[in-house]
Parts: C-alpha cells; sequence; structure tokens
C-alpha cells in the first residue's frame, strides 16, 4: 500500500460532520457585521511581500520571523497573508475606495499562514473574521468597533469575556514613551531574550508583548504609556470610555496592551478567555492611522479588529455552547433494482429542486444495506421503491422517527412531501413543549 500522506504540522482539517458549526459561525459573524454596514471583502491569500513588510511593520514578529515568504517562478517575493489588514488596505486603495464615500466598511473570513510552534491554540493555518473600518477619525469609531466585535462575539455564544483597552498614542506622543523605555530597558538589557535586545534599538514597545516569562518579569516595572499621551491622544482615550460606558459595555484599561503589529496607533484593545489556556486573546484590534498613507494612500484613519475562529471554537467546546441541529436527510429512497433506481433519480430530482436534501442509494446495495444506511445517515423519511411502485406511482413514505407510513402519489410528491415534513417540525415542537 501507498504511504498515506499527512497534513502540514499546524494545520487543521474540519469534517463534514463538523463543519455546521463553522457554517453557522461564520453566518452569524456576517449578519451581525451586515448590522452596522459591513459587507464581505474577499482578497487574494497571497499578496507581493512589500504589502505586509510595508503594511504590518518589518520589526514584527509577524514580518521578522513568522510570514511564508517565497519567490515564484518570475522571481517575486510573495507572501502568504499573515493577517488582513494590510491586504484590505492595498485593495482599498488600489480599487479607488479610500477616495470615494468614507467610512469604507469591509469585512472578511479566511485562512491566514504563520510560521508559528504549533500548540493549543497556535496553528500554521488559522482563520480570522475581522473587519475594517476605513476613514473615519472619531472615538465614536472605536466604540462602534469595538461593540461590534462584542455583538459577533455574543451572537455567536461565547461567554465570559473579559474586554481590555488601552491607548499606545500617536507618532508625537510615543517617542516620548520610547525614550523612556529605552532607558528603563537598557538598564535590564544584559537578561532580556535576544529577540527584544534587538527591539530595544529598533522598537522598544514590543518588548511588552514579549512572551518569555523574564522579559514579561522586567516590564511589569516599565514606564506605562497612558502617562505619555499627548492631550488630543488623552482625549480620545477618555472620550471612547464615555462611549463605551454610555453602551453599558464593561472594559478594563489595561496599559500592558501594545498588540503584536507596528501599524496600531491611539485605540488597542483585546476580549480574553479564562477558557482555554495560555492562548486567551480570542480577538484583537485598534486603530491605524498612519497605514493607509504609509501604503500610498490618502491620510485617512482607520480602526479594525479581528478575531481568530479556531480560538473562538476552542471557547464555544470549552463552554459546551449549542449549536443549532445540524441538517439531515429528508428522504431516503431505497430502490430494489436497476429500473427503481432510475425512478429514484427522477423523485430526487424533483424533491432537491424544492431545496430537499433527498438520497438514494448509488452504491448498488441490497435493500437492507440501504436501509442500515439511512438510519445511519438519520434520514426522516425513507420510502422503499420496488416494480409496483413504479408501475402505479403509489409510494408509501415512512417517518423514520415513529414508523408511521403514508401512502403518497408520485404525482404529487412535491405538495405531499411539504405536508409530511411540516408534521415532522410541528412533532418536534409540541415535543419540547412537554
Ligand atoms: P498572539 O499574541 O496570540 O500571537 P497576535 O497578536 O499575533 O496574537 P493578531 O495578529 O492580532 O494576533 O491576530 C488576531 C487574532 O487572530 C488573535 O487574537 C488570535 O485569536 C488569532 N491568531 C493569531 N495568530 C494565531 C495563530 N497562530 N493560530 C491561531 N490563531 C491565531
Ligand atoms: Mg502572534
Amino acid at each position: 500500500m501507498a504511504e498515506i500522506i499527512k497534513a502540514i504540522k499546524g494545520t487543521c482539517d474540519v469534517m463534514p460532520d463538523d463543519s455546521y458549526k463553522w457554517q453557522y459561525v461564520e453566518q452569524t459573524m456576517l449578519n451581525t457585521a451586515l448590522l452596522y454596514g459591513y459587507r464581505e471583502i474577499r482578497i487574494p491569500v497571497f499578496e507581493h511581500t512589500e504589502v505586509f513588510s510595508r503594511g504590518v511593520g518589518d520589526t514584527t514578529d509577524v514580518v521578522q520571523k513568522e510570514m511564508y515568504t517565497f519567490d515564484d517562478k518570475g522571481g517575486r517575493s510573495i507572501t502568504l497573508r499573515p493577517e488582513f489588514t494590510a491586504g484590505v488596505v492595498r485593495s482599498s486603495i488600489e480599487n479607488g475606495l479610500v477616495n470615494g464615500t468614507l467610512p469604507v466598511k469591509a469585512c472578511y473570513i479566511g485562512g491566514c499562514y504563520r510560521y508559528e510552534k504549533p500548540q493549543a491554540g497556535r496553528l500554521r493555518e488559522f482563520h480570522q473574521f475581522g473587519i475594517e473600518c476605513i476613514g473615519a477619525n472619531t472615538p465614536a469609531a472605536d466604540a462602534e468597533v469595538i461593540l461590534l466585535a462584542n455583538q459577533v462575539l455574543s451572537d455567536i455564544g461565547i461567554k465570559n469575556l473579559s474586554l481590555e483597552i488601552n491607548s499606545i498614542g500617536c507618532p508625537t506622543c510615543r517617542a516620548e514613551y520610547h525614550k523612556a523605555l529605552k532607558a528603563y530597558f537598557a538598564d535590564n538589557s544584559e537578561e532580556l531574550c535576544g529577540t527584544c535586545k534587538d527591539r530595544l534599538e529598533r522598537n522598544p514597545m514590543r518588548i511588552l508583548d514579549c512572551k518569555s516569562p523574564v522579559c514579561k518579569g522586567i516590564a511589569e516595572g516599565a514606564p506605562v504609556v497612558l502617562d505619555f499621551l499627548c492631550d488630543e491622544c488623552k482625549e480620545h482615550h477618555a472620550q471612547l470610555q464615555a462611549h463605551l460606558d454610555a453602551a453599558g459595555l464593561k472594559y478594563t484599561v489595561n496599559p500592558q496592551i501594545v498588540r503584536g503589529l507596528d501599524y496600531y496607533t491611539k485605540t488597542v484593545f483585546e476580549f480574553v478567555s479564562g477558557d482555554i489556556g495560555a492562548q486567551s486573546t480570542v480577538c484583537g484590534g485598534g486603530r491605524y492611522d498612519g497605514l493607509i498613507a504609509q501604503l500610498g494612500g490618502p491620510a485617512v484613519q482607520s480602526v479594525g479588529f479581528a478575531m481568530g475562529l479556531e480560538r473562538l471554537m476552542m471557547v464555544l467546546g470549552a463552554q459546551n455552547a449549542e449549536f443549532p441541529e445540524k441538517a439531515t436527510c429528508d428522504i431516503y429512497f431505497a430502490p430494489m433494482g436497476e429500473n427503481e433506481q432510475v425512478f429514484a433519480t427522477k423523485l430526487c430530482a424533483i424533491l432537491r429542486a424544492e431545496g430537499f436534501e433527498a438520497l438514494s442509494d448509488i452504491n448498488g446495495r441490497g435493500l437492507r444495506a440501504q436501509l442500515k444506511y439511512a438510519n445511519k445517515i438519520g434520514a426522516k423519511f425513507t420510502c422503499v421503491l420496488g416494480e409496483d411502485e413504479v408501475k402505479c406511482g403509489i409510494l408509501r413514505i415512512k417517518n423514520m422517527q415513529n414508523g408511521e407510513e403514508t401512502e403518497v402519489n408520485a404525482e404529487n410528491i412535491v405538495e405531499d412531501f411539504y405536508k409530511l415534513i411540516n408534521t415532522l417540525a410541528l412533532d418536534n415542537l409540541t415535543e419540547s413543549m412537554f
């Protein structure tokens, strides 16, 4: 036998029996985003590497260590998207959206690729849902984006998340903060990890985001960004809180949150779960006022977030969240011979055109094996087709829940099958009432 080929480390398959959960979560996200005016944007999985090196920032872990970058056959440097924001901004500039009616409100769902050490909640291919609000610079925009994230998380059934917000200032006040951070960390530079030694020179704020326990420990005593905010950033931060308070959304201000990507300015935030261990941030976002200009667009300010679907599924699993029932086969036709199989194909075609999941034998199995199969897949109704059924067109449709059989004329199959399916819905309703 040929050797089995395994999936790439850090990737996951979703099986046909489980995908309904993903579909439910993704559809809910898109529906909720629509309530805030966000419509889906679809962008390529790969971009010119420069989109990310310039967009995400070349002092970030993502760009320095985690990107899947390769030369294509034409010798161009290509990168699989490690996140969506830079690509969405690239696309909004290229397609002229940023020069049109603002804000541009776009949401997305899809795979992201990062060369990270795989562990629970940290994959090499993972999926994000996110939104970008491009061309709005008010605290009200930040608040709307955070409220949307909160509603998405609650609509998919997640409970017990905490929201943490911070402001990391604008380039003006951050310059002062960087100076203070450099001075602080320079005193402890011997103990910092190799990466952080490098960060100290190029981007000291990144040290606050380091996952090494030693660096984390040192960072605890570091100067706090909120003490360095300029008047405008301070006011923005205060106004955001006024909006969140008005909407009744609880949060804590956590000055340690700096987020992993370089493009953030002013507001940053995270939703964190206590239910899934170390990789606990399920949603991260913030304001990125400089990014559009950095990627060649006009000076318009923006805000957005991204959430990791795998981590959300882990939380839903840990919380035993309920999903809507999985769809099962509406009717299974069990033909006893070849002629009957042709008749089954016709009946299936008629019912599928009406939107029913109608199946029949395609393996040439015997009747017993067919009915066993129908049972296994949870068919709601079955219908055995023999010579008589084909000849007279009178079908006996069996309700698999209570064993009841109903005679139906093949001529009226659509109308009569609607009635049968409706009785089933009614039965279930009365059952759940008692
Ligand atoms: P972390 O600090 O966990 O590495 P990050 O700051 O790199 O996260 P972002 O780039 O802001 O994360 O991505 C937003 C969200 O995408 C994260 O909050 C998380 O839910 C998810 N995510 C990021 N990286 C991964 C990964 N390697 N595997 C699974 N989910 C991820
Ligand atoms: Mg990361």
